[in-house]
């Protein structure tokens, strides 16, 4: 019964290719899907949808079928992602499912900015990358794309599974373990235990799984899901792409050799953990059979832009934006970033880590002692878990990035190299025109 709406809904979406799920951005002859959210349930915007130009309205509330045009499904989000798991099995070609704890989105831009040096190729579009993101990924692929690399999210166990089960992943690569949404997975072995979901998913699938001979925990993960296809790729000898990093500062500059010999790339990344990322893209680019110029033109042409790793010149400073997000793992990593560049005079502006659970003071306390130990001069903490801490330590710290601003504002910093990182809530982003 649910299978015949399903093959009806996927004709709609053959004849119109279009999904939208808000009435703000509406593009005539879409299909617009009445999603529920914490605060709103998009079936009472369906009527207004259709007047956009919507060319039909899919929803599961039965009291505002007033229209032709709208079908009623017994629930929109799964509609959604059954939808987009069938448009996925039609299809044939090679799909790289990308999870990880860090460096997700960056990773998935290096592996697109590669594998389209010689391919037609999709990636998921900024971080669309949970149980919405993925269907939508999915439904934009076109019969003429040959490889797509789609990034998973999670925050919970079984959410990778079930993206997986949607995606169905041929390949795939998890970037890292690290110590993040520790809360929702409960605590760090959850999270080993939620992003190797993947990993069982390739087994049981026959895929391929690229894997950082150097992490630990992800080898460790690799043996206990009994994975059969693995490219390794790390520093050292026994992988199929082994690189060593020439330069860090403050762009990196990487070697690496492959069956063919020593390879040389410059990059526009700053921040050593990059070099893991860019050995997964070099690591996929080989196996899809891409000549050493062609990866390295694909890495070194790509131009971070969504303030992550992004190096930025304002008109005082030097400013390292990676005010994306934030959470333990990398926050280390950036500390130690800064630490080891160049520069007569550093700063670091750090805000709030969230969804810690009950370990977030601690990690807070910790990433203070951190910042203690670089070489950077002023340290400036934002947010309520930082301040919490604020007796014990060196720095500035503000409640609020507002109090922060007014502190810049005093200061007016020049002649600085400057860290700005916190999590996606903290919104450091406003205190950019400050320095
Ligand atoms: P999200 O969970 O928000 O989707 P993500 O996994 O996609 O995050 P990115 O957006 O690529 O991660 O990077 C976020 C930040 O993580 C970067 O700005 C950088 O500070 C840090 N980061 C990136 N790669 C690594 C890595 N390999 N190891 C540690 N930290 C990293
Ligand atoms: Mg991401």
């Amino acid at each position: 019964m649910y299978m015949s709406a399903i093959d009806s809904l996927y004709q709609h979406f053959l004849n119109y290719r279009t999904i939208c799920t808000d009435t703000r951005s509406i593009t005539k002859d879409c299909l617009f899907f009445a999603l529920k959210g914490e605060n709103f349930d998009a079936n009472a915007f369906a009527a207004q949808a259709l007047s956009n130009g919507a060319a039909y309205a899919i929803i599961d509330n039965p009291d505002y079928l007033n229209d032709d045009r709208c079908i009623l499904v017994p629930d929109v989000l799964t509609a959604l992602q059954d939808l987009a798991r069938h448009h996925r099995s039609l299809m044939n070609i090679p799909v790289i499912g990308l999870t990880g704890s860090n460096g997700k989105t960056t990773t998935k831009e290096l592996v697109n900015a590669v594998l389209s040096e010689k391919y037609k190729t999709f990636a998921t579009k900024g971080n669309l990358n949970n149980h919405i993101g993925v269907p939508l990924s999915l439904l934009s692929i076109d019969n003429e794309i040959e490889i797509a690399v789609i990034e998973m999210g999670a925050n919970h166990q079984k959410e990778i599974e079930f993206l997986c089960g949607i995606a169905q992943p041929t390949h795939g690569l998890i970037t890292n373990i690290g110590m993040a949404h520790l809360d929702g997975f409960g605590g760090f072995e959850g999270v080993k235990k939620g992003k190797a979901e993947l990993y069982t998913y390739l087994k049981n699938h026959h895929g391929t799984a690229f894997v950082n001979r150097n992490n630990l925990y992800l080898m460790e993960m690799t043996a206990v899901a009994g994975l059969d296809k693995v490219i390794y790729y790390g520093t050292g000898s026994g992988n199929t792409v082994s690189g060593s990093l020439l330069k860090t500062d403050p762009f990196l500059e990487l070697s690496w050799t492959d069956k063919d010999g020593n390879h040389q790339t410059t990059t526009n990344l700053t921040g050593s953990y990059n070099f893991e990322n860019i050995l997964a893209a070099i690591g996929l680019g080989e196996f899809f059979n891409l000549s050493p110029e062609q990866i390295n033109t694909g890495l070194s042409g790509y131009q971070p832009k969504n303030n992550r790793s992004q190096l930025t010149k304002t008109d005082r400073n030097t400013v390292i934006c990676d005010f994306y997000n934030a959470n333990p793992s990398s926050m280390t990593a950036a500390l130690a970033n800064i630490n080891s560049l160049s520069a007569s005079h550093k700063v670091a502006i750090i805000g709030d880590m969230f969804e810690l659970g009950k370990e977030s003071r601690e990690q807070h306390r910790q990433v203070i002692s951190e910042a203690e130990k670089t070489n950077v001069e002023t340290l400036i903490f934002i947010g309520k878990d930082f301040y919490a801490a604020k007796e014990q330590h060196r720095g500035h710290f503000f409640l609020t990035p507002d109090e922060a601003k007014a502190f810049l504002e005093k200061e007016s910093l020049s002649d600085q190299l400057i860290l700005l990182k916190g999590s996606r809530g903290m919104a450091l982003e406003r205190l950019l025109p400050y320095l």
